[in-house]
């Protein structure tokens, strides 16, 4: 593979070029926003570049080791969500029913699994959307798309639809306070293991499908028993190492945000631990790959079923080039029908040139549909099978099967159908309350977490 040589000179040309963190502006760049006021741009650019870092490089550094742990077998992730943060979502409420539902997740496959499970927030700064169409028509009104809260507003009018460069201070305040909140949730006691498994405990003895769970849920408190008995009370039962994450779409965001690290000397997007490319914008000579390129926080691209073997292997080559363990995280979103053929080319071919990557899957983007009501949704069913598929290709090419990426709230929303609450397609309209994407909501999510369990069992 080019650029794997460790000699001076590489490294000397390396640190150079790392330092110019503009080369992505020469580079066509999907899914921008059609600013209108270029001045008032720079202007909120300029202000982002004085303010402090949301996160430190030295973090970023940890999560990087705890991915390679990952890539070489030894934990696994959950990474997860809202599609579409919003700024009025930014509440006390909101953020800690997703960490309680993302801990409860964790403690399940943690125990499953017999390996630490990495958890990354798809959490404070994931406010921006790529758009498969340009314009959304309601009733013959067509106005430009809604492209998240960092750029313009979701109410249906011209007004609110104009892409406002004041959003992007907006959307770092709105990161800053979901962060201390997540810092403080996963740090300040409430994230007590046993408290976490009460919560759990509570969940199977209301699910419909609880029977199933209860087994492991019994192992979990015997466990945790004989963990008392003994006397053991480790810090790692009262707090959680919890990681940030979002898509770096808006470069003007994601290149303001960028700081060097005084340790190293080098870029890191300050703005989150962990920053990944979409489907829409991983297109190899595009702005996207070539500014991840530049920064150092381990970052993911996700890949689609169309993504060719070639592909994958020129992104290792372009994000990657020296081969740095838990740098570059490939998440699969092929769609529960195709994740059994499409996934294997990528795995085995990636392997074999000896690139260390980790591979998770994102069971949701593959698998949206149009329920008959007119809303999108997804099936649990179907995310279900897509990890099954993930788990079925990894296991049979002697890889890790490293992680799961999802779309969820720890609400009790009705976006996606199925689940021990047998949620119909003709409830969605009940509380369909998504920005963007339809999420697992709080029931759905730990369903999803003793069924991967079960998976890993075996
Ligand atoms: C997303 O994660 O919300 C998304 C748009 O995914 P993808 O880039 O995989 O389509
Ligand atoms: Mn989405």
């Amino acid at each position: 593979m080019a650029g794997r040589s460790s000699g001076r000179g590489t490294i000397t040309s390396y640190v150079v070029s790392a330092l110019n963190l503009d080369t992505w502006r020469d580079l066509p760049a999907a899914q921008q926003p059609e600013w209108p006021d270029r001045g008032a741009l720079d202007d909120v650019v300029t202000e982002l570049r004085g303010l402090p870092p949301l996160v430190f490089a030295g973090e970023c550094d940890r999560l990087k080791d705890e991915l390679a742990a990952v890539a070489r077998g030894e934990a696994f992730v959950l990474q997860g969500g809202d599609c579409a943060e919003t700024f009025a979502g930014a509440t006390a409420d909101n953020v800690r029913n997703k960490i309680k539902t993302l801990l409860q997740m964790a403690i399940v496959l943690t125990y499953a699994g017999r390996v630490p499970v990495v958890k990354i927030g798809r959490l404070a700064g994931q406010f921006a959307k790529p758009r498969s169409k340009n314009t959304e028509t309601r009733d013959g009104v067509e106005l430009p798309a809604y492209r998240g809260d960092m750029v313009n507003g979701f109410d249906f009018t011209e007004a609110s639809r104009v892409p406002d460069p004041g959003r992007l201070l907006r959307a770092y305040h709105s990161s800053a306070v979901t962060l201390n909140l997540a810092r403080a949730f996963t740090k300040g006691g409430y994230a007590d293991l046993r408290q976490v498994h009460a919560w759990n405990q509570d969940f199977v003895a209301g699910s419909p499908a609880g029977q199933r769970y209860e087994r492991l849920a019994r192992e979990i408190d015997q466990a945790l028993a004989f963990m008392s008995a003994c006397g053991a009370e480790p810090a790692e039962f009262h707090t959680v190492e919890f990681y940030s994450s979002h898509e770096a779409l808006i470069l003007d965001y994601d290149h303001a945000m960028t700081r060097i690290d005084s340790r190293t000397g080098l870029p890191y997007d300050v703005s989150a631990h962990m920053v990944w490319i979409g489907e829409r914008t991983r297109q190899l000579d595009h702005a996207h790959v070539e500014f991840f390129s530049k920064i150092r926080n381990p970052i993911g691209v996700k890949l689609g079923p169309t993504t060719t073997a070639d592909e994958a292997l020129t992104l290792v080559e372009k994000l990657n080039p020296s081969n740095e363990p838990g740098r570059l995280t490939f998440i699969s979103r092929m769609g529960a029908g195709k994740v059994r053929d499409a996934l294997p080319p990528l795995v085995e071919k990636v392997t074999a040139s000896g690139a260390v990557v980790t591979w998770i899957c994102d069971p949701m983007h593959g698998n949206t549909f149009e329920a008959s009501g007119g809303f999108k949704t997804r099936r649990l069913d179907d995310v279900l099978d897509e990890v099954t598929g993930f788990f079925e290709v990894h296991r049979a090419l002697g890889t890790h099967p490293g992680g799961i990426h999802i779309e969820f709230t720890g609400d009790d929303v009705t976006e996606c159908v199925g689940g021990g609450h047998q949620i119909l397609e003709e409830d969605l309209a009940l509380r369909y309350e998504t920005a963007c994407d339809p999420r697992l909501n709080r029931s759905q999510s730990l369903d999803l977490a003793f069924r991967v369990a079960e998976l890993y069992r075996g």
